[in-house]
This record gives structure tokens, C-alpha cells and sequence, in this order.
């Protein structure tokens, strides 16, 4: 599923595909060009990055 959110109403509207003609069923809005918006964590997950090594140890 994905979701939009219509810029003049702020409706927010969920389809199952973002294909094709996307309607805002409250103000009849056109928002086949708007974002899609992120749904759940599934999306949105954000690997945790280390901070850079110190350096390889010293094989002397
Ligand atoms: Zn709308």
C-alpha cells in the first residue's frame, strides 16, 4: 500500500499501487504527480552507522 497527501485538502489517501490516475476522493484533486509517502517502519528504517575505526591494528 502506499499513500498520498493531497496538497489542497491535506486529505491523506492510500492505494494499493502508486500506478496510474490518482484522485483525491475529497476535493477531486489530481495527485498522480504528488510524493508518495513513506507508510510504516518498513520504509522508514534506518540502519544505525558506526563511526569510522580508529585503524586497523598494528601488526608490527
Ligand atoms: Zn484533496
Amino acid at each position: 500500500m502506499v499513500r498520498k497527501k493531497c496538497s489542497r485538502c491535506e486529505n491523506i489517501s492510500y492505494s494499493l499501487s502508486a500506478k496510474g490516475r490518482w484522485i483525491c476522493p475529497q476535493c477531486g484533486e489530481d495527485l498522480t504527480d504528488a510524493p508518495l509517502l513513506a507508510l510504516d517502519r518498513s520504509t522508514a528504517r534506518v540502519l544505525p552507522v558506526r563511526s569510522a575505526e580508529l585503524g586497523p591494528p598494528d601488526l608490527n
